[in-house]
């Protein structure tokens, strides 16, 4: 028996965050400055793009993003809500957080079915969902697990053959940080992406995010909106005064106090940490593949994935984690499904793959704080039943 549960999530805090951010915090400037542009190019340089802002969270990019697809167009094809028959196609199988921007900026969304092989959405039901009037899908990949991008890519040519403009594709990739689909890294597949350096995501800077965009007249214009549409490079007559404001702005940037925490905390967490994440999902891939009343996820060898989460299939689902819970092994579903709430009670349709394996997910603990010795008695656990 393990004496202190197994978390499923734990902070990681290198020692320099502390002294690093001490410094910022005594210098004087403490809001957005040379410190967070100096996260912003470590940041480029990693996902190999030059069209990356921070935020303040992920929660904010999305709404900004959301935002700017309503009011001002997104991507080459300027692609723009322009009606109340125009929605967003999404997955109800993620954090609130994928999907109340959307609702917040007033435009509609449709659920999209979710794939029970990987708790990605359903490429099938998106295929059947999509009309006119489908400006944007926005995809979350479940655990870090990348959803198939070449064939979504497919799907959105084939879309614009029908009705002459590519659909947005938002990826939500607060999950996926460090992942790879086929060689390159989730970030730099060329469509906008949204990233959470919030307290328990791999990187955190406490609070913060990025957002990618694939566009250049979007890229200048967010990091205009990310600060209530102020130029902070302008030449100005009085040095508090901001000259023309031509598009109202949100208050939404990062600080230099969570961009010093993010620098001080990226080099371990790429360099050595999201291996961990690695090795422990592919032990799980590996020793759990044959347990009665337990089905693993379909994972294709193709991908390099730090499993934020290890989601697993269960019978008898909270035997199971009762049983966990009594061998001090902390699981959870970590997101319930968006589309049950009151609060969208509108929105409601039928998603029948969603709720067929609803109730036997569960995800075990898989990241940088379980040693190997964990993670053998977290199979051994499952293998004694429950
Ligand atoms: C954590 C998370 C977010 C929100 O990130 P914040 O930085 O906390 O706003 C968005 N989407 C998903 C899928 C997440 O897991």
């Amino acid at each position: 028996m393990n004496k202190n549960p197994i978390p499923l999530f734990k902070v990681f805090m290198s020692e320099e965050a502390a002294d690093n951010s001490k410094k910022v915090l005594q210098s004087g400037y403490i809001t957005q400055g040379p410190v967070v542009d100096e996260f912003e190019k470590k940041l480029s340089r990693f996902f190999n793009v030059d069209k990356l802002i921070t935020v303040n969270s992920a929660t904010s990019g999305l709404h900004l993003i959301v935002h700017m697809l309503k009011n001002y167009g997104l991507t080459d094809d300027r692609v723009k809500i322009e009606n109340d028959d125009d929605h967003i196609l999404t997955t109800p199988l993620t954090c609130t957080a994928s999907n109340w921007p959307i609702l917040l900026n007033n435009v509609n969304l449709r659920w999209v079915d979710v794939d029970s092989k990987t708790c990605n959405m359903s490429l099938d039901d998106l295929q059947k969902k999509l009309t006119k009037n489908t400006k944007a899908v926005l995809i979350v990949h479940w655990g870090g697990y990348p959803i198939d991008l070449d064939k979504l890519r497919d799907i959105q040519n084939d879309f614009e053959k029908k009705h002459g403009f590519k659909f947005v594709i938002i990826e939500d990739s607060a999950h996926a940080f460090g992942a790879k689909y086929k060689e390159n890294l989730i970030g730099s597949h060329g469509n906008i992406n949204s990233f959470s350096f919030q307290a328990i995501k791999h990187l955190t800077s406490v609070d913060g995010g990025s957002v990618i965009f694939n566009n250049t007249e979007d890229f200048e214009r967010s990091k205009l909106l990310r600060w209530y549409g102020i130029d902070r490079n302008e030449n100005r007559k009085d040095f508090r005064c901001e000259e023309d404001i031509e598009e109202i702005g949100f208050k939404f940037h990062m600080n230099d106090v969570n961009a010093s925490i993010g620098l001080s905390n990226f080099d371990e967490v790429t360099n050595n940490l999201l291996h961990i994440y690695i090795e422990n999902a592919k032990y799980y891939q590996s020793e759990l593949k044959d347990v009665n009343d337990l089905t693993l996820l379909d994972y294709s060898e193709d991908n390099s994935v730090p499993f934020w989460i290890y989601t697993i299939k269960v019978k008898n689902r909270d035997k199971f984690m009762l049983k966990m819970k009594e061998k001090n092994i902390i699981t959870s579903r970590v997101h319930e499904r968006n589309d049950i709430h009151s609060a969208v009670k509108k929105f409601k349709e039928k998603l029948p793959e969603l709720d067929s394996f609803i109730d036997e997910m569960i995800c075990i603990p898989v990241g940088w704080w379980v040693t190997p010795d964990d993670r053998e008695y977290i199979v051994k656990t499952i293998k004694e039943g429950w």
